[in-house]
């Protein structure tokens, strides 16, 4: 079956099952025409006040071609419910995957095992071969911390190490080819000059639905170093059981875990400041308050609504902001 997700899920269920996975965001946002998507999703009564991931989402699934949907109905986004029902009534099969509300160990892991058991039940996934895609996967997903280490190190663009690893969701729908490009993307990026940013940033939230932030604040003289959800795709943890690995995933549980990684990350890659991205219509905007008091350095929020180009006024917030980063920890001025 063509299986589309929302989120990233326990994609191991799928092609343990011999699943073709794609993940609609991914789909949609690299289209040649993301704004269409969104369109039409207005044109099928959508609200204008309602956060463009999931118009895309929307008009990716119904534009047809898929067999089920994994909806991630906790964890993730409080539209997918709704988004589920609207797709179901029109006759497409989904399957509703939940997190745990906290991945409290004691609690969690029941719950996730019980959740990853039933999702591989209706995949017709035997847990074997999940725990054997997860081996197999496994390996991939340590050339992207490979990738990671490159990127602190000056050899990969936060543009390149976002790509990269946001595409880490469902491997561009086939593992093989995506591990063989990758192997060859680090060699190239093995061979260059290391290029040291006058100011190292990092980026927090979800992935942006604008295009043209990376490159600015390159062109600002500063560089993105950590691209802390599309890090959290690539399951960055070292351990090799699926359902604690899936708990140490950071993304969709509560807010303090991922405070934890950033700061361990801030301090690790010697971090001047953050972005913070936020999505217009999400629920999530309401962390950038948590951000702002608990992060060990200066946070910029930057707000995206529709595909799209980054816009004048916010790079002329990102061109200051860098300017206040450099001035702070008396670095000479970066130009745009
Ligand atoms: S950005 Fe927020 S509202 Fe939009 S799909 Fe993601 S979680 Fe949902």
């Amino acid at each position: 079956m063509k299986v589309g997700i929302t989120t990233t899920a326990p994609i191991e269920v799928l092609f343990a099952g011999g699943h073709t996975v794609i993940d609609l965001n991914n789909l949609f946002v690299t289209s040649p025409s993301p704004a269409s998507y969104v369109n039409n999703a207005h044109s099928c009564g959508f609200p204008r006040s309602l956060c463009s991931w999931v118009k895309g989402q929307y008009s990716v699934v119904t534009g047809g071609g898929f067999d089920a949907v994994v909806a991630v109905t906790a964890g993730d986004c409080s539209n997918t419910n709704a988004m589920a029902e609207l797709l179901a009534d029109s006759g497409v099969k989904i399957y509703r995957f939940a997190y745990p509300a906290e991945n409290n160990p004691e609690y969690a892991l029941t719950e996730l095992s019980k959740q990853i058991e039933q999702f591989a039940a209706f995949f017709s996934a035997p847990m074997k071969k999940v725990r054997q895609q997860f081996n197999r996967l496994r390996a991939i997903r340590k050339k992207l911390y490979k990738l990671d280490e490159l990127t602190v190190n000056g050899y990969v663009s936060g543009a390149e190490n976002h790509t990269w690893l946001v595409s880490s969701s469902d491997f561009n729908s086939d593992p093989e080819k995506y591990s063989s490009e990758l192997d060859t993307f680090i060699l190239e990026a093995e061979r260059r000059a290391p290029v040291t940013p006058k100011i190292r940033l990092g980026y927090v939230g979800v992935p942006p639905v604008i295009t043209g932030l990376y490159q600015y604040v390159h062109k600002c003289g500063a560089e993105i170093l950590f691209n802390e959800v599309q890090r959290q795709f690539s399951i960055p943890s070292a351990d090799k059981d699926i359902c604690r690995a899936y708990l140490d995933y950071t993304y969709p549980y509560g807010i303090s875990g991922r405070i934890e990684d950033i700061c361990l990350q801030a301090k690790v890659r010697k971090l001047h400041g953050f972005i913070h991205y936020v999505q217009s219509f999400c629920h999530r905007q309401i962390h950038d308050i948590l951000l702002k008091k608990h992060l060990p350095a200066p946070v910029l929020t930057i707000e995206g609504d529709t595909p799209g180009n980054l816009d004048e006024r916010s790079k002329i917030r990102i061109e200051s902001f860098i300017e206040m980063l450099a001035e702070k920890n008396n670095i000479d001025k970066c130009s745009c």
